[in-house]
């Protein structure tokens, strides 16, 4: 999960704090004369590719028709437009992730926004251009596709190929496909970027230490709920409540604008099902996309939020040993995201040397190539972790296409939840790695797997910090960190088994009800995350946060919906995942290398049929990883219950 850090100005002694990145490689800055280049690079292949489209369009309708041969020259000019593609693809997103580094670590670089918005209209640019040929190869006869994919150039690109082809039923003509791109950064996107500007706006009054009353920004009251003042958390959340309150009717209207067009585009999509000659007869419906965005078969979702449900009571236990562990028989809400109670020392602070150390040896123990990989990026400066005052909340990888290195971001303060925190984005970053020479569209894994890389790192660096077979050490032998790391676990697993599936409950039930209703107002919205909420939290809390449908970003953005059940399946496979290590020993390591590798070639189902042998689609697998859990939960009652004697 993305975990957000509490990005608060703070100083922290020099050698403890996180060191600034070097993306100076890709480009000397925004205004160096090498940005320019790329970006008219960009203009010059957007009108190549346009050209060649016009030359391309009067052989698609007879070749459609199946009333003509493609011929030897039709070919060629389609290679030529993949590498066209590719390259400016390649350029423009280079350009885009160098700005946005630059903005992640300054908010307000004016030079970065105003650069930003340019290169987004390019990106609408370059679709439309792409939009004939990708749309001729979405119906175009098998035997053209053969032909096409038989080349250097696009073998890669087979899988990505035939995902989009399984959609071709329900593709538009070109004209509405390029409407609608077009469109969509004034109509949906506008929703999304309006639930931004709200959120970036927030102010939320809390009562400080002195009952004076204090205002701040929606990150940094945030960041209090991760704080170990149980007053201060009980202040941010109700002044977080209180800020979004205001603002419910504007978020109602992003929600059901949001919803309202996709049920729209899937409407208009479906209609040309009665009218398509083709196999295909089911509507779209609203989970469809996001589905097949993650490649994973619906069977498949099933099967794991059976299984989840099944085991609900694990992550209710975690909750209640929590609450245990705060003096309390029921958690109240702000406490979710809390730390570990620490009564009787000051928290442990470790400088980011130390920091990294720590995951270079959890690397270590899964092979020396991943440790020499956390050298590579250390050595590299791939790594930005100052603390700065307009620097973007939270923590990301991302990696530049023309170099193919990754680079991670966050905010290090020297916390163990953000020795965590670097972990997890440094699996990430790991996975790029491992991948940095295929095709591509085959280094395009969907979220779901790229969890899996980040998650597997976490729980290497917890097992490496606290093995979980030491169950039965005394009290004092339990270290702060032992505790901390089994806190975290508990939290993980209140997280991705209550509050992620509460959330695709929530989702769910909303656009059930959008479909049937003109309109879902904010007291019925509050109404279906209370439904939601009780049925997998039952009565481990003390109050149901109602307005979750709105303080919770990833219901609002635009690009995706249903953006919670990857969490859970990133989760559960990553256990499933790390579980293999102790039974293949030295066997281990390739066996990853291998499955990152295919994570953009084949679906989920394709990849744990090949590396696990298993059936993704039946709730046995899903609950070989349940009980993984499980037994974290219970060595984790056991040091409550250990803690409260
Ligand atoms: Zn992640």
């Amino acid at each position: 999960m993305s975990t957000n850090t509490e990005a608060r100005p703070h100083s922290l002694p020099g050698d403890f704090a996180g060191p600034a990145w070097e993306n100076t490689s890709e480009y000397p800055s925004i205004a160096s004369n090498e940005f320019a280049r790329d970006l008219v690079l960009v203009d010059q292949l957007i009108q190549q590719l346009a050209d060649l489209a016009t030359k391309l369009r009067p052989s698609f309708e007879p070749l459609l028709a199946k009333q003509a041969n493609a011929s030897d020259e039709f070919i060629e000019k389609l290679h030529a437009h993949a590498e066209f593609d590719e390259q400016a693809r390649t350029l423009l997103s280079n350009l885009i992730i160098f700005v946005d580094c630059e903005r992640s670590i300054d908010g307000q670089n004016a030079e970065a926004i105003r650069v930003h918005a340019i290169l987004m209209k390019r990106r609408a640019r370059l679709n439309s251009a792409l939009m004939p040929v990708r749309l001729f190869l979405t119906h175009a006869p098998d035997e053209v596709i053969a032909r096409y994919l038989h080349h250097p150039r696009t073998e890669g690109n087979e899988f990505a190929l035939r995902q989009a082809r399984q959609l071709a039923a329900t593709r538009l003509s070109e004209s509405e496909e390029t409407l609608l791109e077009q469109m969509r950064p004034h109509a949906i996107d506008a929703w999304g970027n309006l639930y931004s500007q709200i959120s970036g706006t927030l102010r939320c009054t809390l009562e400080g230490a002195d009952k004076r009353l204090e205002t701040i920004g929606l990150a940094e009251a945030s960041g209090i709920l991760r704080e170990g003042c149980e007053a201060r958390r009980r202040s941010a959340w109700y002044g977080i409540q209180a800020a979004w309150k205001t603002h419910e009717d504007s978020c109602a209207a992003i929600l059901n604008g949001l919803a309202g067009w996709r049920l729209e585009e899937y409407q208009r999509r479906s209609d040309l099902l009665s009218v398509s000659t083709s196999e295909r007869s089911t509507p779209l419906d609203f989970l469809e996309l996001p589905l097949h965005q993650e490649r994973i078969s619906r069977k498949s979702l099933t099967a794991m939020m059976t299984a989840v449900e099944d085991s609900r009571e694990i992550g209710r236990r975690a909750l209640r040993a929590m609450a245990r562990g705060y003096g309390k028989n029921q958690m109240d809400p702000w406490d979710l995201m809390a730390p570990a109670p620490n009564k009787t020392q000051m928290p442990v602070h470790r400088s980011f040397k130390e920091g990294l150390k720590l995951v270079r040896e959890a690397f270590a123990a899964i092979d020396s190539n991943m440790a020499d990989f956390v050298g590579t990026m250390e050595k590299n400066r791939w790594i930005e972790g100052r603390i700065l005052p307009n620097k973007q909340h939270g923590a990301f990888c991302t990696q530049f296409q023309k170099s193919r290195t990754p680079r991670v971001f966050q905010t290090y303060m020297g916390s163990l939840a953000d020795v965590r925190i670097l972990a997890h984005e440094l699996g990430h970053a790991y996975h790029a790695w491992a991948t940095r020479d295929l095709p591509r569209l085959q280094r395009l894994y969907p979220m779901s797997l790229a969890e899996t890389a980040s998650i597997l790192a976490e729980t290497a660096l917890a097992d490496s910090l606290a093995p979980s077979t030491h169950a039965d050490l005394a009290p004092d032998e339990h270290t702060g960190v032992q505790f901390e790391i089994a806190w975290q676990n508990a939290e993980a697993a209140a997280g991705f088994l209550l509050n992620i599936p509460a959330r695709f409950d929530f989702e769910k039930l909303f656009y059930e009800r959008r479909a049937s209703s003109q309109y879902v107002t904010p007291q019925e919205l509050g109404e279906l995350t209370e439904t939601a909420w009780r049925k997998w939290y039952g009565n481990t809390l003390s109050e149901t946060e109602r307005q979750y449908w709105m303080t919770k970003l990833h219901f609002s953005m635009s690009r995706t919906s249903f953006y919670n059940f990857p969490y859970t399946f990133g989760y559960l496979f990553s256990i499933g995942l790390y579980a293999r290590r102790r039974e293949l020993g030295n066997k281990f390591f390739p066996m990853y290398n291998a499955l990152l590798r295919d994570t953009g070639r084949m679906t989920v189902e394709e990849l744990t049929l090949r590396h696990f042998g298993e059936d993704l689609t039946r709730p046995e697998f899903w609950q070989k990883s349940l009980r993984i859990v499980n037994a974290q939960v219970e060595h984790f009652e056991r040091l409550i219950g250990q803690m409260t004697k």
